[in-house]
């Protein structure tokens, strides 16, 4: 057992705890996804014997591998990178998420395989690109509506809020006005939907501008390493 997971774990939630008083928030409204991508399966376990519940990956193959280890039970599973078309069946038998809905040909190819599927529900958020990065994938505000539009009319995919990865600056306080772009963005087209925002080095910042997700790697597990591959 690593302890320093379990150092790392209640610092992250004390951290978490701190950013919501700060706002006037309950941290009960906050949950903790462990970003795992690139960690072994052994790492993870330490992990959840720690009290991780939520995991969050960015690769299928990988999160693939170790779904079929550890298994759903008492366990979350986050798709939280791109997906590409290509993989959208393979996603929707394994994500309890998807954070990374980001066109309506998405959204409709995933619509279609969970009725092919038999999954009845599927939970997503929209990622949206507040930037203009175009490498960073995401719906752009402008083409946000429609998407939002074509996802009411589905009836497995459950629209349950948005995400955001906003560039990346040395000063943290500078990535604030993304993070309310996105609030007010959410109150206006799905009121009490999750927002997902905030990563190990902003996720305070994320917190007292309403995140109820944060998303939370290097805080929690140290460096990234090279996944292995089995
Ligand atoms: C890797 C990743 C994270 C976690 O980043 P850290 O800085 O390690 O906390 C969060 N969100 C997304 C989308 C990621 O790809």
């Amino acid at each position: 057992m690593q302890n320093f997971l379990r150092e790392n774990l209640a610092e992250v939630k004390k951290r978490i705890e701190k950013a919501a008083q700060k706002s006037g928030r309950n941290a009960d409204e906050i949950k903790l996804i462990a970003v795992s991508k690139t960690h072994s399966t052994k790492v993870l376990r330490d992990a959840m014997a720690a009290g991780a519940t939520i995991f969050g990956e960015n690769k299928i193959q990988e999160a693939e591998e170790k779904i079929k280890e550890l298994g759903k039970k008492n366990l979350e599973w986050h798709l939280i990178g791109h997906l590409q078309s290509n993989k959208a069946r393979r996603a929707v038998k394994l994500f309890d998420v998807i954070h990374t809905l980001d066109s309506v040909e998405l959204a409709e190819r995933l619509e279609r395989i969970c009725i092919e599927e038999n999954r009845t529900s599927l939970s997503v958020l929209a990622q949206v690109d507040l930037a203009g990065e175009q490498a960073k994938n995401g719906i752009d505000e402008k083409g946000l509506p429609n998407l939002v539009e074509r996802l009411k009319t589905c009836e497995r995919l459950k629209f349950d809020g948005l995400m955001i990865i906003p560039p990346f600056f040395e000063d943290i306080e500078k990535a604030r006005p993304f993070f309310r772009r996105l609030r007010e963005i959410r109150d206006e087209f799905l009121p009490n939907g999750e927002l997902s925002m905030g990563m190990s080095h902003d996720f305070e910042i994320a917190i007292e501008e309403g995140a109820t997700l944060v998303r939370v790697g290097t805080a929690i597990f140290g460096a990234r390493e090279k996944f292995v591959h089995r």
